[in-house]
């Protein structure tokens, strides 16, 4: 089958085929990672959408919205490979008219952890993902466990909206050496990416103890022992369905997440642990 490059709702509506749909969101650059996340809707679904949109919502004032990379035909060739049937491609100016008013509020869930740190972040995620849910009208969609606390807020809205989507959650894919794969990766040199290992290290730490005060302190020694060329946003160890900080005698499912800047590139990473198992 070709691929079909979609730019609008009316190209969609062309190219939509009978059974189920699953919906991949990406903003480009494909890696392993995304190519991980194509896979699995692969297995799951008819129909494979990937849409590529560096969304202009959900990046701060001094973030790196232009220079974000951009890498379209190499995309292309990574959803072909992997079997996708459609790219959704709009133009920022199509998808956003200049008159627009109304978006998705994240909530207090969006104002913590990552959100503390990027004021407006996740309703500009929220916002563009509700868009793309409407104009693709998947049956389920695909997100990375990578980008935890939006992978949360997706499943709170698609629970807070009754958004008629299943939503999978994929693990994160990581180079050999721990290094979780992001498209911000190919900023770093070679020395900032020494130091990058550092995140994953942490997360490693962390989770090889068992009490939150333990794990958030063995986690913190090595992003200490990392040195000035990393400076950490947060380290936090919250509780997935909301994010918030946990407590010394919580029991269950935890994220370990932590963010830093390496050189000029901000990078993100987690773990999930189990705390006080019965
Ligand atoms: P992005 O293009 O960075 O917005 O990411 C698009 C999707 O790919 C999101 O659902 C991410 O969580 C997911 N993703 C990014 N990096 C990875 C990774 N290393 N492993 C698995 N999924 C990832």
């Amino acid at each position: 089958m070709e691929l079909i490059v979609a730019k609008s709702r009316e190209d969609l509506v062309k190219a939509r085929r009978d059974g189920t749909v699953a919906l991949v969101p990406t903003m480009g650059a494909l890696h392993e990672g995304h190519r991980s996340l194509i896979r699995q809707a692969r297995v799951r679904a008819d129909q494979v959408v990937v849409s590529i949109f560096v969304n202009p919502l959900q990046f701060g004032p001094s973030e790196d919205f232009s220079r974000y990379p951009r890498t379209f035909d190499a995309d292309l060739d990574v959803c072909r490979a992997e079997g996708a049937d459609v790219v959704f491609h709009p133009d920022a100016d199509d998808l956003y008219s200049a008159d627009r008013q109304v978006g998705v509020s994240a909530g207090e869930m969006g104002r913590v952890v990552e959100g503390a740190f990027r004021p407006g972040h996740f309703d500009g995620v929220l916002t563009v993902v509700l868009k793309l849910f409407n104009l693709v009208q998947p049956d389920l969609a695909v997100f990375g466990q990578k980008d935890a606390q939006q992978l949360a807020l997706i499943r709170r809205m698609v629970a807070d909206l009754d958004l008629p989507i299943e939503i999978l959650g994929a693990p994160t894919v990581r180079e050999p050496d721990g290094l979780a794969l992001s498209s911000r990766n190919r900023y770093l040199s070679e020395d900032d990416r020494r130091v990058a290992l550092a995140l994953s290290r942490a997360l490693r730490a962390g989770a090889a103890r068992l009490t939150p005060a333990e794990i958030r302190a063995a986690a913190r020694e090595v992003l200490d022992e990392a040195g000035p060329g990393i400076d950490v946003d947060y380290l936090a160890l919250v509780d997935p369905a909301t994010f918030a900080e946990v407590s010394e005698s919580f029991a269950g499912m935890a994220v370990l997440a932590v963010a830093a800047h390496v050189g000029a590139t901000r990078l993100i990473d987690n773990v999930t642990l189990t705390l006080n198992p019965a």
